[in-house]
């Protein structure tokens, strides 16, 4: 269908009636007649089902280019190995019929966002000479029931059709976020998605290792719980995969791999940058380099320098630097709640302050920047129960030279009970060993209440021990806005202040 048909017809359809009623036709049943089809095309394209010319957009959005290869992807190797030999089943499909194997019809990329699975699944496609077609589980969801089922029915049409257009025996669809899709069927209401799904699953069960071409689902999704257990039942979603934050390997690799399009400063060591990002994952590593190399430029460089990546690293993990003023006694307020945090930091973790800033930064009015941590798979309890004193040290703070706390700790607290939810399921606390589904809400709230009045009971006790060095901490915060890790210890030393 020629690409400019609908603007064609729109013109010359009007063109046409005027010129009938000038001739003296009766044009009015041929208007009713248009307005007819008119509808009729309309409705037919909002349930997504119409082959000619509907959802061509979004096929255009569907499709992307392959030419991605695993060697692309930083870190994952443990993800692409087990991808690797999940997709030979696609490639040695002979023996595989030969040897009555049921096709491997869906894998499940699990993990969080920014991890790399859709470079992954792209790269799939890639490995085993397939069309790729993309698509993810919010393009499915429409208030008209039966609009998503169909859909679905188009993505598979349309894997279909490309890869016989292009020539290829195979075609992988890809659905990010398929848990918005998948989600658990609960009670007996219908809902829209139920449709959705259950057209998902009829398609799965329609692909058989004969035909041509060969059709293998890779969804995504960060909530694997989530997910009905129809989808994850064998023959369907039965390999899972695995896509976790990178470690400081996997880190470097990535930031090499963005780093090959941008002049580095022959100083500046990805190796440094990839040890202080710990915690971030391909897409905000994608980011420091992209960031740092802005800083470049506004600075008028050719290259990417070292403080530039640092510089980077902030702004990705904390957000712009903003120019917002604040008032002289709330500046101080600020200045006391991050001294508590870094204060309390020291203590548990003696040398772990990097710097305490007053500068506004994202949404915090000031921050304490730690030094890098050493890469760690398993936690203490005693570790845990650290980390949520450093988290208090603010608010505690607040309280011993306010006597009350603020607004700002509303984040600290969340991390706090984050951490106590980890506690709990990993059984380490009075509970014991529990199903947390199986505890009432009064006593999870009691036990969370117990935790952290324990522990911002001692996080002020050895706050309030300190006193002294909050007074020269402050000059200089006020002053210079910045405390280094190092004037920092200096201080504790000067007073004696580090724990026996
Ligand atoms: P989401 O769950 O949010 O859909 P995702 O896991 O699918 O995220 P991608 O879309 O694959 O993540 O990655 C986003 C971007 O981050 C990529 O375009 C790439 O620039 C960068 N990226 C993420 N992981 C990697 C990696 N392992 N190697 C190289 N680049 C990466």
């Amino acid at each position: 269908m020629p690409r400019y048909l609908k603007e064609i017809l729109i013109g010359f359809v009007p063109v046409l009636f005027i010129f009938l009623a000038f001739i003296g036709v009766n044009i009015i049943p041929l208007l009713l007649a248009t307005l007819l089809i008119g509808s009729l095309l309309f409705l037919a394209n909002m349930r997504g089902g119409l082959a000619v010319g509907a959802g061509t957009d979004r096929k255009r959005k569907k499709t992307s280019p392959q030419k991605l290869t695993f060697e692309q992807i930083g870190g994952q190797d443990n993800a692409k190995q087990e991808l690797m030999e999940a997709l030979d089943f696609l490639i040695k499909h002979e023996e595989i019929r030969e040897l009555g194997i049921r096709p491997l019809k869906g894998i499940l990329l699990t993990g969080p966002p920014g991890t790399g699975k859709t470079l992954l699944a792209k790269a799939a496609a890639h490995y085993t000479d397939s069309v790729f077609v993309g698509s993810s589980g919010s393009e499915f969801v429409e208030m008209y029931v039966g609009v998503g089922a169909g859909r679905i029915r188009e993505l598979f049409r349309d894997a279909r059709s490309r890869a016989a257009k292009e020539n290829k025996q195979s075609a992988i669809i890809f659905i990010d976020e398929i848990d918005v899709i998948g989600g658990k069927r609960e009670g007996g209401q219908q809902r829209e998605y139920d449709q959705t799904l259950n057209q998902l699953l009829t398609e799965m069960d329609g692909i058989y290792s004969s035909d041509s071409p060969r059709i293998l689902l890779i969804a995504a999704t960060n909530r694997k719980e989530m997910l009905d257990s129809a989808l994850l039942r064998p023959g369907r979603f039965d390999r899972h995969i695995q896509v976790d934050l990178p470690d400081k390997k996997g880190r470097k690799h990535i930031l090499e791999l963005h780093a090959k399009n941008k002049p580095l400063h022959d100083e500046a060591d990805l190796g440094k940058i990839a040890e202080e990002s710990y915690g971030f994952s391909g897409a905000q590593l994608e980011s420091v380099m992209n960031e740092a190399a802005i800083y470049a430029m506004r600075d008028g460089l050719k290259e990417i320098e070292q403080r530039h990546l640092s510089m980077s690293i902030d702004k990705v993990m904390m957000g712009e630097r903003t120019d917002r003023e604040s008032t002289l006694e709330e500046k101080k307020r600020v200045a006391i709640h991050e001294l508590g945090h870094a204060i309390m930091a020291e203590l548990v973790r003696p040398g772990s302050v990097k710097q305490v800033a007053l500068s506004p930064r994202g949404k915090a009015l000031g921050y304490v920047r730690h030094n890098p941590q050493e890469e760690q798979y398993l936690y203490t309890k005693s570790f845990l129960e650290e980390q949520i004193m450093i988290a208090l040290g603010g608010a505690a703070s607040e309280e011993i030279f306010y006597g009350g706390r603020s607004t700002g700790s509303s984040n600290d607290f969340e991390q706090a009970l984050n951490i106590v939810q980890t506690m709990m399921r990993s059984g380490l606390t009075s509970l014991g060993i529990v199903d947390l589904d199986m505890v009432t809400k009064v006593e999870l709230m009691k036990e969370n209440h117990l935790i952290l009045e324990d522990l911002m009971k001692r996080t002020r006790t050895m706050l309030e021990e300190r006193r002294t060095i909050y007074e020269q901490s402050l000059d200089i915060l006020l002053k210079e806005e910045t405390l280094s890790g190092e004037q920092f210890r200096c201080l504790f030393r000067e007073h004696s202040l580090l724990p026996a």
